[in-house]
C-alpha cells in the first residue's frame, strides 16, 4: 500500500485529541450500519467540533530565529533548522505567529453545505411519509426510497470528507497491527 501517506499519528496534535477523535470514529460504523442516521450524523458533528474547537487544535506555527530566518512548522521548535544545517550552531527561535489553517473558511462552508444536504434529505423523507395526506395537484414530493437514498448519500459524503481530514492531519491511531487505511477502505481488500 503506497497510495496512503504516513499513518503514524501526528503527536503534535495532542494525544487527548487523538484518542477522543478515534473513540468517536469507533462509534460511527455501528450507527451507520444499523441505519441510525441521526446518531451517525450526531457523531460526525462531534468529530467536526473536536477538529474545530479543541484547545489542542493543530496549529501552524511561524518561527523566527536570531539570525532572522523565518520558517513555519506544525511542530514546536526551539532552534532554527537552517542555522543548524549551515553552521551547526544552535540558534534559538521565537514564535512570532500562530496560524490555524487546517479548517479554513472553505471547510466551514463545506461543512454547512453537507449539513444542509442532510437536513433537506430528512425533510423530504418526512414529506414522503406524509405523502398520502398530501393531495395537492403539484405533488413534487420525492418517493420515500429516493429520499432515504439521498439521506444516506449526504451522510456518506460528510463521513468521507471528515475521514479525509483525519488522514491528512494524521490523526488516526494504529489499532494493533492493522493498517487503518485497510479498515478505512473496505477492510483488507
Ligand atoms: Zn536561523
Amino acid at each position: 500500500m503506497t497510495k496512503h501517506k504516513n499513518f503514524s499519528p501526528n503527536i503534535d496534535a495532542g494525544w487527548g485529541l487523538i484518542y477522543r477523535l478515534n473513540s468517536l470514529w469507533g462509534q460511527v460504523d455501528p450507527k451507520a450500519v444499523s441505519g441510525d442516521y441521526d446518531g451517525w450524523n450526531f457523531v460526525l458533528d462531534r468529530i467536526y467540533c473536536n477538529l474545530l474547537y479543541s484547545n489542542d487544535m493543530i496549529v501552524k506555527r511561524i518561527y523566527q530565529c536570531e539570525q532572522g530566518h523565518k520558517f513555519s512548522t506544525f511542530e514546536k521548535k526551539s532552534e532554527c533548522p537552517q542555522c543548524r544545517k549551515s553552521t551547526a550552531a544552535k540558534s534559538n527561535v521565537k514564535l512570532i505567529e500562530i496560524q490555524t489553517i487546517e479548517l479554513s473558511d472553505e471547510d466551514e462552508m463545506i461543512y454547512k453545505f453537507l449539513t444542509k444536504k442532510i437536513k433537506d434529505a430528512v425533510n423530504s423523507k418526512m414529506k414522503a411519509m406524509n405523502k398520502i395526506k398530501d393531495k395537492g395537484p403539484l405533488n413534487k414530493i420525492k418517493s420515500l426510497e429516493e429520499s432515504k437514498e439521498e439521506h444516506y448519500r449526504a451522510l456518506m459524503m460528510k463521513d468521507i470528507w471528515l475521514r479525509k481530514f483525519m488522514q491528512d492531519l494524521r490523526l488516526y491511531l494504529k489499532v494493533s497491527s492493522s493498517d487503518p487505511s485497510n479498515a478505512l477502505f473496505g477492510g483488507g481488500a
